[in-house]
């Protein structure tokens, strides 16, 4: 059985989650049921599509969002709630050679993005009055000195460029008590990063939009799109004229509507990640695990993320996993995980799990493009998208207000198809993963 089948594929219904169940707004928005005419026309209903919508209808503009399920239900409603910055520097490993390829401008853009996106949701979250607990402080935790001396590294590039945030380097001693394990040897702390329960983000976002004008329809999936000076998006039950189209469905397009842009999946493939929630662990314990309430990575490539929600509950997730193949169980696969770094939780319940999937390219930046000149698109966040896919939203507005400067740099970068097509680049990034995975255990 697959996370898909617990959360049937044409179901209105979310995964069983955390979020869901402790969804504040589970009011549901209507379904497309007539022809309409508007300035912009999205498709696909989470962070990207939502975050979109907002824009361009605070700058006044009509705009149509189709969703073929309900708002959030692909990754944005099921992930690990991470608000991290950063945009495109997995690119070429590091801004410096991301200046050596595309200029100092390129390299400046990309970094102002990547602080800008988290600012997006600070301001957004407060504007509009959106309850979704969200919380500063995240920690990178090292768990050997190689990691250590990445980290102090970064921590280094943040200071030299002016990093207004608080950022400091944790011992291991003062590790040991923000995270409540053995495991971690030293870490370092973003307080301009956070966490959130992004279901409830990505909704109150929505409403947001819906406020400013924007017309949001749910259980609409999109079969059809006419090309023209005047596109045309169809579904089942209406159709939306639109002088631009967003296609914003990520690794869940190719999924729900394989002919609708092919071109597009070739480029991207999905992965599975998968988060369990404990019962609430209460005041003691929840304080001997994350005494900060912290978000909290390490630093492998399949790495263990983990947070506190606002119940006390610690939601863990990891296993990126390419093959395809969920585990048999969620719960033991990732209850084995927990364990090793937080021993103590052995013997509390696992209430929730679930899983879904993360569009990955091949070199993990964003994509950016135009299938014509007024149809866009943007994909493929490699699994650090809570964040990101705010800039999106605000880089694809800006095209469609004529500034296409922020646009062009990101659609200049180069995404190759996977080799194989999906199927064997599906098996090639599996092994790739499992060489990272061996590599990261024993160095
Ligand atoms: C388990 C997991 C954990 C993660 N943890 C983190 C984290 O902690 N921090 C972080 O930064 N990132 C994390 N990510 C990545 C992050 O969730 C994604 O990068 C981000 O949510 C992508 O948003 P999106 O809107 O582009 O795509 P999605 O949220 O997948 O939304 C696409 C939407 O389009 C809709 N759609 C698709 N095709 C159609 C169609 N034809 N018609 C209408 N609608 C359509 C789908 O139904 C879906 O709702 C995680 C991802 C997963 C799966």
């Amino acid at each position: 059985m697959t996370f898909l089948d617990k959360s049937p594929i044409h179901s209105a219904e979310h995964a069983r989650s955390y979020y869901a169940a402790s969804q504040r707004d589970k009011a549901p928005f209507a379904c497309l049921e007539q022809d309409i005419s508007v300035d912009v026309c999205i498709v696909g209903g989470g962070l990207s599509g939502v975050a979109t919508a907002v824009e361009l209808s605070e700058a006044g503009y009509k705009v149509a969002l189709l969703e073929a399920q309900c708002i959030g239900w692909g990754a944005s409603g099921r992930n690990g709630g991470q608000i991290i910055g950063g945009f495109g520097e997995a690119l070429a490993g590091s801004h410096d050679k991301v200046e050596q390829q595309f200029g100092r401008g390129a390299s400046k853009a990309l970094w102002d993005m990547g602080f800008e996106c988290v600012n997006i949701i600070r301001e957004r979250v407060a504007k509009y009055d959106i309850e979704c607990d969200l919380r500063w402080g995240y920690l990178d935790v090292a768990r050997n000195s190689r990691e250590e001396d990445n980290l102090k590294a970064w921590q280094q590039e943040l200071r030299d460029k002016h990093y207004s945030e608080e950022v400091r380097w944790l011992e291991r001693a003062e590790t040991r008590r923000v995270v409540g394990s053995d495991r971690y040897t030293g870490g370092l702390v973003n307080m301009g990063y956070g966490h959130v329960q992004v279901l409830d983000l990505c909704k109150g976002e929505a409403r947001a939009a819906q406020s400013q004008g924007a017309q949001i329809y749910e259980q609409s999936l999109v079969t059809g799109l006419e090309y023209g000076d005047t596109c045309c998006v169809r579904t089942a039950k209406g159709s939306v004229k639109a002088k631009f189209v967003v296609l914003a469905g990520n690794a869940y397009l190719s999924q729900l509507s394989p002919d609708l842009a092919p071109k597009l999946s070739s480029k991207i493939l999905p992965a599975s990640s998968y988060v369990i929630a404990t019962e609430p662990l209460g005041d003691a314990l929840a304080q001997s695990v994350l005494s900060e309430d912290f978000a909290v990575c390490d630093q492998r490539t399949a790495l263990d993320y983990f947070r506190l929600s606002a119940d006390k509950r610690l939601l863990f997730g990891g296993m990126s996993n390419y093959s395809a193949r969920d585990p048999k169980s969620i719960t033991a696969t990732m209850s084995a995980s927990m364990h090793k770094v937080f021993p103590q939780l052995r013997g509390v319940k696992v209430e929730y799990e679930w899983g879904g999937h993360m569009g990955i390219g091949l070199n993990r930046v964003p994509q950016f493009g135009r299938l014509s000149d007024n149809v866009y698109y943007v994909q493929a966040y490699s699994g650090h998208g809570v964040a990101p896919t705010h800039m999106s939203g605000r880089i694809i507005s800006e095209l469609i207000q004529n500034q296409a400067e922020r646009f062009d740099i990101m659609a200049k970068v180069k995404h190759w198809p996977f080799p194989g097509g999906r199927m064997f680049g599906q098996q090639l990034m599996a092994l790739g993963m499992m060489f990272y995975k061996i590599r990261d255990e024993i160095m």
